[in-house]
């Protein structure tokens, strides 16, 4: 796999939650289901019903139609403390191109000391969140 020439180290989410959206993708084991499952104090059953389905041996999240993942909202994640491994290692371990190039926060890893759109404490949003 091509590694991105693009060094990681300073990445800071800006919230755009693009890695959320579009064509793809969100796998879970079934220990990420059950802590989903007991986030949301829902059944494995109900969760089945609504958030995934399944893929051999693994979990797959639905699209909402508009291809954005079922648990996105206002380009914010509603399980965010319990979200996939998949998700939290966005985008260290990921190299989709066509991805990374639409996060804003790896568009800032391209242009060095531009920190225009950088949400931060001063307007309510936390500077750490990930989507
Ligand atoms: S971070 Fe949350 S909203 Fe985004 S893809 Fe993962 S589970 Fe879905």
């Amino acid at each position: 796999m091509m590694k991105s020439p693009v060094s990681f180290r300073n990445f800071q989410c800006r919230q755009c939650g693009e890695c959320c959206k579009g064509k793809g993708t969100v796998q879970l084991s079934s220990q990420e289901l059950e802590d989903i499952c007991r986030y949301l104090a829902i059944s494995h059953r109900l969760a089945m019903r609504y958030y995934c389905y399944r893929d051999k041996k693994k979990y797959v999240l639905f699209d909402q139609p508009d291809e954005s993942c079922i648990f996105l909202r206002q380009n914010r994640c509603l399980i965010h403390p319990v979200k996939p491994s998949q998700c939290r290692n966005f985008p260290h371990e990921w190299n989709e191109k066509k991805m990374l190039e639409r996060c804003e926060g790896y568009q800032a890893l391209t242009r060095p000391g531009d920190n225009s759109s950088l949400p931060g404490p001063e307007n309510g949003e936390n500077w750490s969140y990930v989507p």
